[in-house]
């Protein structure tokens, strides 16, 4: 079973890892995912004894700091307050001894009035990481950050360089205060994403109106929505038309027109008129929640480059101290030139640098950021995983029929056997789709209905059956119709005419016999050749076309739309095995589908990204990447913000060890001092959580390049 808290802060990335770790060890846990930027964490345990997994839970926590209060959401409010309070007090004693350290160093003073002064500023600014580190190492946290700021400081003490002890807390300290907030803030802004869910609904009784809770809503109510306001819940227009403004969850700027009879989503703004809305769904399955849901759990797949650096963080450390040692101890004990004073000074410089922390907070904020960026523009990613796959992908595969065309087909041709009329053929091929969810099946039962004016009455059809990839088999007026491709009249035996026709044909046998065809034609979306375009020019060296459909059909828009190879004829099994062919060592495999028949597909490959919604349940599920309007620009505009994502996470890793491994360099060979070490930790760290947050935005050029395509 699933189980979720939210804890209060955590000191630092490194802590929230190690704190991953220790409660993975947990009996009972079978998985544990930790969120440093949303303080979220979530576990899978056994549902078995779940009461005592939980107690020993929340004992792990604390014992491993008791400062980690395990909020539950009604307490927070008063967390806050007294947070603030704290983090007052804190600010004020950080500029008392930064006025202090100022005159320790522009200052002459007798020596006793130069240390009490120092150590009663350093004991104002820095009392609770002394603390801590002696708490943490009764837990057997030895090399904390805490720990190794302690000794640095209390060892530039012993070496009498007073102002510096001091001045190393009191950067320390307003670093990681400004990192907090660089973090926080960036968090807000990838939550503002989420803000678009509304909490209450205006609920249409009888005769009367009620402002309640969405839980109160039932499926099937009626709800009101006014002009300026969000819709609540996803439903359908039962009263009134407007203009939809769904930016927030498209990031499409154009508004969009809806009538009674359309389904809306929940999270857009109702900008014209007051409609009434159906609801069709509850809260929690409403597209925003899942929109919420989805951007929140996103950080919890952690991508192969955040869990290459908490494993490399675990090792540097514990090196950088060892070299610390050697540099501080072993030298001067066996070199007789070397100054003791002097290499212990270097020793302490390496302690001032070795945490890892701008490398294990930048990196994962930095894909946090993307996915917000990506969820902001209609692109929702479900982990930082997937997100860097993306920027790495260099094989697509898209579905032909509701992917590349809009699955909208329009009846073209009829064709009827001698004995038989072409409304006949129509009103049976209709009947026999009436229960399928193919997209082809829709657009004839529509067809069907707007050219009669008749409605389907489901009292002739007696079963009905989806053979996937081929069509359906149904008994309606005691006839046996199968109504398909060619391959499901060969499969069965019919003796028929092959229609050569660069359009679908859908064939029509009763009771074995051949009757008729209805000629269908779908047609291209219009993004969609300058979307494989785009696609191409940021580095994508195979595009291919799987379909079911025939190769006369398919042959035809794969010269369209410009991709590199198509497969036709084949079988939604078919396609799983075709796509294996395609799978090149060490490339990344991309699918496009739309859902219908290719689930499986969608969650074989390395990134399998559903077209057209959120609206549709199993693209949700089963897909890793789901683009929200069916907008095939969406699809490289998603590599652009992958890889794009991908560099500044570069950029951070290079700049935080680069500087690091200077600085040591420089320490070593006795030319760097402690305020060069403090900046390469915090001060490169504030700098590499700004260079995070860049992620978020995603360059005007980008749309820029993708709407004058269109
Ligand atoms: P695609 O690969 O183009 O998305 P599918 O795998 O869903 O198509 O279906 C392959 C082919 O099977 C379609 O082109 C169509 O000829 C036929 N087919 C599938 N389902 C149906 C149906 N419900 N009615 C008629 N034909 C169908
Ligand atoms: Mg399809």
């Amino acid at each position: 079973m699933k189980l979720e808290y939210k804890l209060g802060r955590i000191h630092c990335a490194g802590c929230a890892q190690a704190l991953e770790e220790i409660l993975s060890k947990v009996e009972g846990v079978e998985s544990v995912s930790l969120n440093f930027i949303s303080n979220m964490v979530c576990f899978e345990i056994q549902s078995k004894n779940h009461k005592e997994i939980e107690e020993n839970i929340k004992k792990a926590i604390h014992k491993f700091d008791h400062n980690i209060e395990i909020l539950d959401p009604h307490a927070e409010e008063k967390a806050q307050k007294r947070e603030e309070i704290k983090k007052a007090l804190h600010f004020v004693s950080i500029l008392v001894s930064v006025a202090i350290m100022v005159c320790l160093i522009a200052l002459k003073m007798n020596f006793y009035l130069e240390l009490g002064l120092a150590i009663f500023a350093y004991a104002l600014v820095g009392w609770n990481i002394c603390l801590n580190a002696v708490l943490n190492i009764f837990k057997g946290k030895v090399l904390d950050e805490n720990f190794l700021m302690t000794v640095a400081t209390i060892g530039a003490f012993v070496l009498g360089e007073f102002s510096e002890a001091v001045g190393v807390m009191v950067f320390y300290q307003i670093g990681e205060i400004f990192q907090n907030l660089a973090v926080k803030n960036s968090e807000r802004a990838i939550k503002s994403i989420a803000s678009v869910k509304e909490s209450r609904a205006c609920l249409v009784l009888d005769n009367a109106e009620m402002d309640v809770t969405l839980d109160k809503v039932s499926v099937g109510d009626i709800i009101r929505v006014k002009v300026g306001e969000r819709i609540p819940l996803d439903g359908v227009i039962c009263e009134g038309e407007t203009y939809l403004n769904t930016s927030a969850l498209t990031g499409e700027s154009q508004e969009k027109f809806v009538k009674v009879g359309d389904d809306v989503l929940s999270g857009s703004i109702v900008t014209s008129a007051v409609v009434l809305i159906e609801v069709t769904k509850l809260e929690h399955e409403s597209t925003v929640s899942k929109i919420v849901e989805l951007v929140e759990k996103s950080s919890m797949n952690k991508s192969k480059t955040e869990k290459f650096i908490s494993k490399f963080s675990k090792y540097y450390t514990p090196v950088v101290v060892g070299l610390a040692l050697v540099l501080g101890f072993i030298v001067p004990a066996f070199w007789a030139y070397a100054n003791w004073n002097e290499w212990l000074y270097r020793a302490l410089v390496f302690l001032v640098v070795s945490c890892p922390c701008a490398l294990v907070i930048s990196v994962p904020l930095s894909f946090f950021a993307g996915v917000g960026a990506a969820a902001r523009n209609g692109v929702l990613v479900k982990g930082a995983n997937f997100l860097e796959a993306l920027s790495q992908s260099k094989t697509f595969v898209f579905d032909k029929t509701g992917t590349l065309t809009y699955g909208s087909f329009k009846v073209t041709n009829i064709h009827a056997e001698d004995d038989k009329t072409e409304d006949e053929i129509l009103e049976f091929v209709a009947y026999a789709e009436n229960f399928s969810n193919h997209r082809i099946a829709k657009s004839i039962v529509e067809e069907y209905k707007s050219k009669t004016g008749k409605d389907i009455n489901f009292a002739w059809i007696n079963g009905a059956n989806e053979i996937p990839g081929e069509g359906v088999s149904a008994n309606i007026f005691s006839i046996d119709c199968l109504v398909g491709n060619a391959k499901l009249m060969k499969d069965n035996g019919v003796k028929f005419v092959e229609h050569d026709s660069p359009f679908t044909v859908v064939y029509l046998a009763q009771n074995g016999t051949f009757a008729g065809w209805v000629e269908i034609q779908d047609q291209i979306r219009k993004e969609a050749p300058s979307s494989i375009q785009t696609l191409k020019e940021l580095g994508a060296e195979n595009i291919s076309m799987f379909t079911g459909d025939s190769a006369a059909v398919a042959k035809v828009v794969a010269e369209k739309i410009g991709v590199d190879c198509y497969h036709a004829d084949l079988l939604p099994e078919g396609k799983v095995e075709k796509l294996y062919e395609h799978i090149e060592n060490g490339k990344k495999l991309v699918f496009v589908g739309d859902g219908i028949n290719d689930a499986p597909i969608l969650s074989t490959v390395d990134v399998g990204i559903a077209m057209g919604g959120i609206g549709s349940d199993i693209a949700v599920e089963s897909a890793d990447v789901v683009i929200m309007d069916d907008d095939l620009s969406k699809i490289p505009l998603g590599v652009m913000i992958a890889k794009r994502t991908k560099r500044i996470v570069t950029e951070n890793i290079v700049l935080s060890l680069g500087v690091k491994v200077v600085v040591l360099i420089l320490a070593s060979l006795g030319l760097s001092n402690m305020w060069l070490g403090v900046f390469a930790d915090v001060g490169v760290a504030l700098l590499a959580v700004l260079n995070a947050i860049r992620a978020l935005i995603v360059p005007r050029k980008y749309k820029h390049k993708l709407d004058k395509q269109k």
